[in-house]
Order: C-alpha cells, then sequence, then structure tokens
C-alpha cells in the first residue's frame, strides 16, 4: 500500500491539508487505496521539539511514497537563528530526499482569466508546465565568492555548471512529464552565450532520441520570458536550469494572478515527491477559515500523478476543482469585487460533493 506524509505545517497550513486529506478520503471508496500519516514540521514542530525538521518527520518522509506539504513560516519564528527557522525545514527535506526536479504547472481557469494581469484574450487556455532543475546550476557551482583582484578592487563570481549525468536526470524528467501531457517540451537555455547551456542543449538533444513521440524545441531564455508574455498558449512543459527555472516559474504563475490556486511538487530521481502549494503560510489570514484550498488539493492530484501513477484519480480531482469554479464558488482571493465568497472547508466541501458523484 502508497504512504503519504502529511505534515500541514504552520499558519493556514492545517486548514487547507485537511481539505485536501478530506478530498483523498473521498476517493477511497471509489478505489483509491493509500495510508496517510501525520507529523508536525516548521515552527510548529520547533514549538513541539526545538527543532523545525525532527527526526520522527524526517524518517516518516523518508519511509513514505510521497510528502503532502502544507506551508511553513510565521513571524514568531523570524528571530530565531537561521538553523532552527521553520523555512529550515523544507531546505532540509530537499536536500535529504534529494528533490532535484520543481514542477510547477500554471493554468488558466476559464472563470479566473480576469484575474490575471494579462488580456484575458491572451492568457485564457493557457496551460503550461515548468520544471526546474533544483540542485545545481550558478546557485550551487564552486568556486564562488567576494575577492579582490589585481586592481585592488572587489569582485563578485559564481560558477555556473551542470554535470551532464544532471542534464539528463532533468531532462528525462520533462519528456516523461510531456508524455503525461500534450508531448511538446520546450528545453530554455542561453546556448548563445554560455557554455554550460551548450552542454544542456547537446544533453537535452541526445535524451530526446529515447522520446520519438514528444516534440523538442530549445528556445532562449530572454525569448521564453518574451514569448510567456506575449503568447503563454504556445507551451506545453517547458524544461529549464535552476536560475532560468526560478525566475520563469514567478513569471508563469503571476500570468494566472491567483496564488491561492497553484500547486508545485519536487521531484527524486524515483518519482517520490513533495507537493505543496506554491504559497506561504499566510499568517495573515491564519485560522479565519479564509484560505483558498485549491492549491493544496491540486498538490494532492499532482500527488496522485506523478508518485502513484494514479492519473485517473488526478484528473477527477482536477475537474471537480473546474467544476466548483464554474459553479461560481470562490474563496475571497480569487473572488472579483462585489461577488460572493466562501471560506475554507465551504470550498472543500464542495470538492467533495463534486467527487463523491463516481466518474
Ligand atoms: P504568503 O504566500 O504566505 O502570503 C502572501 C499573500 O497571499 C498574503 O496576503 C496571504 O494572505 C495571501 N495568500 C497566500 N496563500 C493564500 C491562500 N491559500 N488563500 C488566500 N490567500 C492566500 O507569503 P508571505 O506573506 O511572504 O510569507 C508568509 C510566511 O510563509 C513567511 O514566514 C514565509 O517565509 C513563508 N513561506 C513559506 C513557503 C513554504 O512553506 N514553502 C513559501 C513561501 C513563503
Amino acid at each position: 500500500m502508497k504512504k503519504i506524509a502529511v505534515l500541514p505545517g504552520d499558519g493556514i497550513g492545517a486548514e487547507i491539508i485537511a481539505q485536501a486529506v478530506r478530498v483523498l478520503r473521498t476517493l477511497e471508496p471509489q478505489g483509491l487505496v493509500l495510508e496517510m500519516a501525520e507529523a508536525p514540521v516548521g515552527g510548529t514542530a520547533y514549538d513541539l521539539s526545538g527543532d523545525p525538521l525532527p527526526k520522527a518527520t524526517l524518517d516518516l518522509a523518508r519511509s513514505a511514497d510521497a510528502i503532502l506539504f502544507g506551508s511553513v513560516g510565521g513571524w514568531q519564528w523570524d528571530k530565531l537563528p537561521r538553523e532552527k527557522r521553520p523555512e529550515q525545514a523544507i531546505l532540509g527535506l530537499r536536500k535529504e530526499l534529494k528533490l532535484f526536479a520543481n514542477l510547477r504547472p500554471a493554468v488558466i481557469y476559464p472563470e479566473l482569466a480576469a484575474a490575471s494581469t494579462l488580456k484575458a484574450e491572451v492568457v485564457s487556455g493557457m496551460d503550461v508546465l515548468i520544471i526546474r532543475e533544483l540542485t545545481g546550476d550558478i546557485y550551487f557551482g564552486q568556486p564562488r565568492g567576494i575577492r579582490t583582484n589585481a586592481a585592488g578592487e572587489r569582485e563578485g563570481f559564481d560558477t555556473m555548471l551542470y554535470a551532464e549525468s544532471e542534464i539528463r536526470r532533468i531532462a528525462r524528467v520533462g519528456f516523461e512529464s510531456a508524455l503525461k501531457r500534450n508531448r511538446r517540451l520546450c528545453s530554455v537555455d542561453k546556448a548563445n552565450v554560455l557554455e554550460t547551456s551548450q552542454l544542456w542543449r547537446d544533453v537535452v538533444t541526445e535524451v530526446a532520441k529515447d522520446y520519438p513521440t514528444v516534440e523538442l524545441s530549445h528556445m532562449y531564455v530572454d525569448n521564453a520570458a518574451m514569448q510567456l508574455l506575449r503568447n503563454p498558449r504556445q507551451f506545453d512543459v517547458i524544461v529549464t536550469g535552476n536560475m532560468f527555472g526560478d525566475i520563469l516559474s514567478d513569471e508563469a504563475s503571476m500570468l494566472t494572478g491567483s496564488i491561492g490556486m497553484l500547486p508545485s511538487a519536487s521531484l527524486d530521481a524515483n518519482g517520490k515527491g513533495l507537493y505543496e502549494p506554491i504559497h506561504g503560510s499566510a499568517p495573515d489570514i491564519a485560522g479565519k477559515d479564509v484560505a483558498n484550498p485549491l492549491a493544496t488539493i491540486l498538490s494532492a492530484a499532482m500527488l496522485l500523478r506523478y508518485s502513484l501513477d494514479q492519473d485517473a484519480f488526478a484528473r477527477r480531482i482536477e475537474g471537480a476543482v473546474s467544476a466548483v469554479l464554474a459553479k461560481g464558488l470562490r474563496t475571497s482571493d480569487i473572488a472579483e469585487k462585489g461577488e460572493p465568497v466562501i471560506g475554507t472547508r465551504a470550498m472543500g466541501d464542495a470538492v467533495v460533493a463534486a467527487l463523491a458523484i463516481p466518474g
């Protein structure tokens, strides 16, 4: 039986995770078999044990097939030394579990197209998956530092570096993900200027030979940043390095205009993953039953698709979310001025009700 570690965390974490767990439980009588076990993480765990990522929580995450994560952080822990801060839990999990591939879908729901900063006719129909390499590139390459040069002036330097094996494994995630979607993969680099990018392009092109049914294209990162604004519908899956992905994934999420709607996944080489909404712990609205649980519910759908190979159930959840939006149900973050709003639990109820009818 597949095991899921459920780590609600801080702020709105417990409220939104509770709804995602209900949604998963609703699918059990319809044939979804899984075991869920919960553990504290982040500031909540620090308060209980003095450690934002206690050994028992890490052991549970290690033993699980997938992790459903809420969010961590809050002002009450901001003055702690860096290694005790809630955010260390997520960094620690990424490192310990070797989660190297970050997947962020940015989808525009027709009903929410007006929330985008772009014109509805440009963004409507946008459905792009951005895959960012998480553990290499200029963020981790050595040497790096600030030194004094021969002219006596300070200079800062970093090393952009990717080993062939690192490019190959993230490229595979890109191609495999494209197979689960519309079979188009765009690899983003800066091969006209950077050696690292030239190797990136060569290796991705080599890996493409194993995926003859996926249409591969290459794009320079500056052009990709423009094309996302000009015509985001042209993309299916984008795969790119750590720094370019950092920037492009934020750009793509903002195009949807609704932080409460966007899920994400961070995967290891064997398909195990950590699934979480892209937003934080929203301490300003915690405990008020107003947070939007849909990003977390959609993260649970990604978990079923990428770690449990249960694509049909994932689609059921995504379909249920579309159905509640089509019915006009809105939490306050996605409501237009004057529209009636519902709370976290009522939004969970609506998704559960939409799923209760076997599809
Ligand atoms: P945030 O994403 O928590 O909140 C930004 C704004 O969006 C707030 O106004 C909040 O109310 C709103 N918001 C966020 N999620 C929402 C939801 N589901 N429904 C409705 N509104 C929502 O970002 P922040 O305020 O910069 O950070 C708060 C805390 O979260 C900090 O401690 C930060 O370190 C932490 N954080 C954690 C993660 C993570 O756990 N992976 C990610 C980002 C930030």
